[in-house]
This record gives C-alpha cells, structure tokens and sequence, in this order.
C-alpha cells in the first residue's frame, strides 16, 4: 500500500459524496484514520453499522480535532453554519476542503471564517448519481472522472498540491481553474440540464391528469432520461441555484433564445436547420463517449446495470 497523504481526515455530512469519499480513502489508503460526522443521529447509526470510516463521532467538535485534513460534504447553503461550528476546533496548519458544486459563494462563506494557520482548498468532484445519504455511497465513484478545484486567490501552491494528490489517489483527474470560471462552466454542464429536467418532469406532471398515467407508461420514449436528473436531492439543488443565480440566469436566457429558434424552425417547417442541429448534437455525444464520461452501451447501459450491485458508476452528475 502506498504512504498514507494525511494522517486524519475529517468528514463532515455522510451523504452520498462524503461516504464515497470515506470508501474510497480508505480503499486507497490516502489516510491513516478515517473519521465521519453527520449532524443526524439516525445517519450516524447507519454510518457506523456500514463501516465506512474507523470513527463517527456524535458532534463535529470531535470529529475534526487532530484532523489535518477536513472535507466539507454537505449542501452549499449549509457551509458557512458548518464552518461557524467547526473553525474553533481546527487543528494548526488544517487543511479544509470542500466538495460544493458551486465555487464562488463557498469561497465567500469560509475565507471569513477560516482560522488565519488554515488553508482552505476548494473542490467540485464532477461525480455522483441521483442517490442520497450514506448507503448510496460506493468507492469507484470518482474512478476515470473529473475533480476541479479553485486556489485562484484563496490557497497556497502547497495545500492545492496536497488535495489534488488526495484526488488522484482515489482515481480522479484533477483540473485547476477559478471559481468564477467553474461557476461558468457549471452552469452549463450541470445547473441548466438540472433544471431543464425539473421543469420538463414538473410539466409533466401537471399533465398527468390529461394524460391519464400514459407519461408513465410511455416514459422509454425519452422522458424517462430526464427524471433521473429530476430525482436528484432537493437541497443540493436548491441550494445550487440560490448560490449560482448569475451564471444560471446568465445560461437560461441563451437557452431560452436558442429554444425560441428552434420553435421558428418548426413553425416554418425548416428542416434543414433541425436536421443541422440535430446532426450537431449527436456528434457532441459521441465526444462524451470517447472521452470515457459515459457508455455507449445500448439504452444507456441500462440493461448492465440492472446486474450490477452499487448505483450506476457510469452515471455523472454534479
Ligand atoms: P446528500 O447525499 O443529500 O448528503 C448531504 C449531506 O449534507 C448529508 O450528510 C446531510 O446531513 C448534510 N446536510 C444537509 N443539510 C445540512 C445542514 N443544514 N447542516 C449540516 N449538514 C447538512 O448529498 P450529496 O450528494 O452527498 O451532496 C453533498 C455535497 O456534494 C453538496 O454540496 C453537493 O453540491 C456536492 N456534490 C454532489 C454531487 C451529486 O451528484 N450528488 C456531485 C458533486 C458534488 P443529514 O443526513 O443530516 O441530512
């Protein structure tokens, strides 16, 4: 086994990320102690009859003493609490990191409030399913993808050197770039589709009394792709909106333009444009598989991972 990166790492909200992150730490060998918190009782039960870390303790306090290295793995809207509760229990010379999916405002609740012999690196793994809480969690999770992390201004070369090597132990290539810039890019990749999906399966739903169940029972015809997006956690993602609103807002009104096209088109019956579109599109998917982001198994490799046990490892959302 190769040399442990940190001696303890604490991880504060064992949900889905943070139980993938005690796995696959602990798989890796990245710490020598692995200790978790959750603020609810009943998760921590569950956490410990799962065995994902050596240690959960019943408050936060205990949880990250000693720890020279803290994960942060709960909403975006719940950070700045978190830190409130933890900052005067950091060891000297901590590292804290995060996992948000949103940069710019996270930056903004910690530096505040991170002791001044602290560092803070800030994080985005660009992994994770629609599942939720710790029994979701499963080692491989961030195998073959991406994590991002935004030093720009907030940490020093040597503490984003040290979390990036964390990231690739546990199999992730890790790209660097600022936390506006990830905002951006975000926002496209991951908040709009979110909540194109929210409101496609909302609008949907609303016309279920129409449709008398036939969205349900005709949902292999596409529909059903988008409420696996739509069944992803409500906090994350209400907190993900409320802290990325420019970039958001920013996406949703080329979106809405480029929407607006597409309606002419079908109106004057041009076909050629959809025909270009469509051909276009089609292309980026490939791209996708080539770059090992997704299977280009038939039906989404549905069919495989009705045999496998551990949720969709293929599957990425962020
Ligand atoms: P999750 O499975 O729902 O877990 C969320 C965790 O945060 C739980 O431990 C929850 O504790 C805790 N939490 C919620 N509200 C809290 C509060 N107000 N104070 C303290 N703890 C609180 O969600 P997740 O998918 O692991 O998401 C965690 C973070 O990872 C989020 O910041 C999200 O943006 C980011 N992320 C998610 C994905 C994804 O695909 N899911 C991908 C990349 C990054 P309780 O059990 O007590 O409710």
């Amino acid at each position: 086994m190769p040399e442990h990166l940190f001696e303890r790492v604490a991880i504060i909200g064992i949900g889905l990320i943070g139980s993938s992150l005690a796995y696959a730490i602990r798989k890796h060998g990245a710490a020598r102690t692995v200790v978790a918190y959750d603020r609810v009782p009943d998760v921590r039960s569950r956490a410990m009859a799962l065995g994902l870390a050596e240690h959960v303790e019943d408050n936060a306090k205990a949880a990250v003493e000693g720890a020279d290295l803290v994960i942060l793995c709960v909403p975006v809207g719940a950070i700045a609490a978190v830190m409130e509760d933890i900052a005067p229990h950091l060891s000297k010379g901590v590292i804290v990191t995060d996992v948000g999916s949103v940069k710019h405002s996270v930056v903004q609740d910690v530096m505040p409030r991170l002791p001044s012999d602290a560092q803070f690196v800030p994080g985005h793994p660009i992994a994770g399913t629609e599942n939720s809480g710790p029994e979701a969690g499963f080692a491989e999770l961030f195998e073959e993808r991406w994590c991002i992390l935004t030093p720009e201004g907030v940490c020093d070369d040597v503490a984003t050197e040290q979390v990036a090597a964390l990231w690739q132990r546990i199999g992730s290539s890790v790209d660097i770039m600022s936390p506006e810039h990830h905002d951006l890019v975000c926002a496209v990749t991951s908040h709009l589709p979110h909540l194109i999906a929210y409101n496609i399966v909302g609008t949907a739903a609303d016309l279920e009394e129409v449709t008398k169940s036939e969205v349900i029972k005709y949902s292999a015809a596409g529909f059903r792709d988008f409420t696996r997006l739509a069944a992803s956690d409500p906090t994350m993602w209400r907190d993900v909106f409320l802290n990325n609103k420019e970039a958001v807002l920013e996406m949703l009104g080329r979106f809405s333009e480029d929407l607006a096209a597409l309606q002419r088109a079908i109106r004057w019956s041009d076909g050629e444009a959809l025909f270009e579109l469509f051909t276009r599109t089609r292309e980026i998917r490939r791209g996708i598989i080539q770059a090992g982001q997704e299977t280009d198994e038939p039906d989404f490799g549905r069919g495989l991972r009705q045999h496998q046990t551990g949720p969709a490892s293929k599957i990425t959302n962020s």
